[in-house]
């Protein structure tokens, strides 16, 4: 039996309150789109363990492949070697970017590699002569993570910017983009941002932005069209475009990067999250020679970061099985499904009482409802149907495994139907 006890005396989880701890689930195993509790009790999985686990639990090919370099080797430091996994991971990852991105750092979590991100357009910056460059310019309702450089660039307001004040950064907000995804493009959309990098181009390193699809920060999908728009504007007025792709990376959106909705290229592109199929921890920063020369004008070109468990050939041979898995192209049309599916069996919710918008895309639905949830007391209801579930705030939200069945979707789209339709 696992103690869940010790676990509530003991354990920290995400976000969460040691004083007054809320349930937590025990899972013994998973496999396909099912998490199996220890009392026996299935559950289909909505989240997909937070846009990670793609291809489902216990794929036969990825098991393999961990499986094969583990025998091989579980890990080495990066620091003065290589290995196959490395860097035929990194070709498959420039093969599948934009192409104007060439370069590649592993680490070991996707908040890590947004600090790298900042890292890399401060010293471009600063190599260059213009060391006044170091501010950022970031989206309100934003997330790239926990650290307190990436939390400096998440939303002031859910990022907690007031727990944290006078120990992180102070950097600059545009508001998220008013037009939603789909919508016709109006070009006023675009004025406060333009605004922003007129007044502190002198002053700022880089945009960072999540492309088209914010995540963690509120679910929100906006027009690719300001995305494009936002490119130009930072190349007018020399300021580098980081596209946090952690969320949106790997299909989840419809495109195999959330870019390409705009047919953009970023200057520096985090990946993360899906890129190991949601097996082991393990995110990477690519950027482009343009960022790389930059960094390189002092004349030393070293780029001031070297985790410990760089590029860990575990993770590295996983998630080059995940992208060759990916490249069979299955993916496109299983989304595809998924859009279709998740629209039709979440619209009874429009226009309830309760629910604020209802908002669908790729492989993503989203419920904003009016008023915050009950967390345990949804989870909880949840869990009785059947299903795994974990909503935030006003955000009740599915992003299943891409490989779920048109059934399995229809009893997740019917719980959260059932379960927000009840309040
Ligand atoms: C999850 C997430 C991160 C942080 O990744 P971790 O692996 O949790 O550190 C950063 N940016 C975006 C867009 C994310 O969704």
């Amino acid at each position: 039996m696992i103690d869940l006890d010790f676990d509530r005396h003991h354990l920290w989880h995400p976000y969460s309150s040691l004083l007054s701890p809320l349930p937590t689930y025990p899972v013994v195993s998973a496999q396909g789109v099912r998490l199996r509790l220890e009392d026996g009790r299935e559950l289909i999985d909505g989240m997909a363990s937070w846009w990670c686990a793609i291809h489902g639990y216990g794929h036969p090919r990825l098991d393999a492949a961990l499986r094969a370099q583990s025998a091989r080797m579980s890990h080495v430091m990066f620091g003065g070697l290589t290995h196959e996994p490395a860097v035929e991971l990194a070709r498959s990852l420039l093969l599948c970017t934009p192409e104007p991105l060439t370069r590649v750092f592993f680490t070991d979590s996707g908040s890590v590699s947004v600090e790298v991100a900042l890292k890399m357009a401060l010293q471009h910056w600063r190599a260059r002569g213009l060391p006044d460059k170091r501010r950022f310019i970031s989206i309100r309702g934003g997330y790239h993570g926990d650290t307190l450089g990436a939390m400096s660039v998440c939303d002031p307001v859910t990022g907690m910017h007031r727990m944290f004040s006078g120990t992180m950064p102070e950097q600059i907000f545009a508001p998220r983009p008013a037009c939603r995804f789909g919508d016709p493009w109006e070009e006023r959309h675009l004025a406060p941002l333009r605004e922003l990098l007129e007044r502190h181009a002198g002053e700022v390193a880089a945009l960072v932005l999540e492309p088209v699809v914010q995540g963690a920060g509120g679910m929100w999908f906006y027009s690719p069209h300001w995305l494009r728009r936002a490119r130009e504007l930072c190349d007018e007025h020399g300021v580098l475009l980081v596209a946090d792709e952690i969320a949106t990376g790997f299909g989840r959106t419809g495109r195999l990067f959330a870019c390409e909705h705009a047919g953009i290229s970023p200057d520096i592109m985090c990946v993360g999250k899906a890129l190991t199929g949601g097996y082991l921890t393990l995110a990477a920063t690519l950027c482009t020679d343009h960022v790389v020369e930059g960094i390189a004008a002092d004349g030393s070109g070293t780029l001031m970061h070297g985790p410990t468990f760089m590029a860990n050939p575990l993770a590295c041979a996983v998630a080059r099985e995940s992208l060759a898995l990916l490249a069979q192209g299955r993916w496109s049309e299983q989304v595809r499904r998924m859009e279709a599916q998740l629209s039709a069996g979440l619209s009874p919710l429009h226009g309830h009482p309760a629910v604020a918008d209802v908002r669908v895309l790729g492989a993503i639905g989203v419920v904003e409802l009016h008023a915050p949830v009950d967390l345990a007391d949804i989870q909880r209801r949840f869990v009785e149907r059947g299903v795994w579930v974990r909503p935030f705030g006003r955000l009740v939200y599915l992003m299943p495994p891409f490989v779920i069945s048109v059934e399995d979707l229809t009893l997740l789209t019917s719980a959260v139907c059932h379960v927000v339709g009840r309040r």
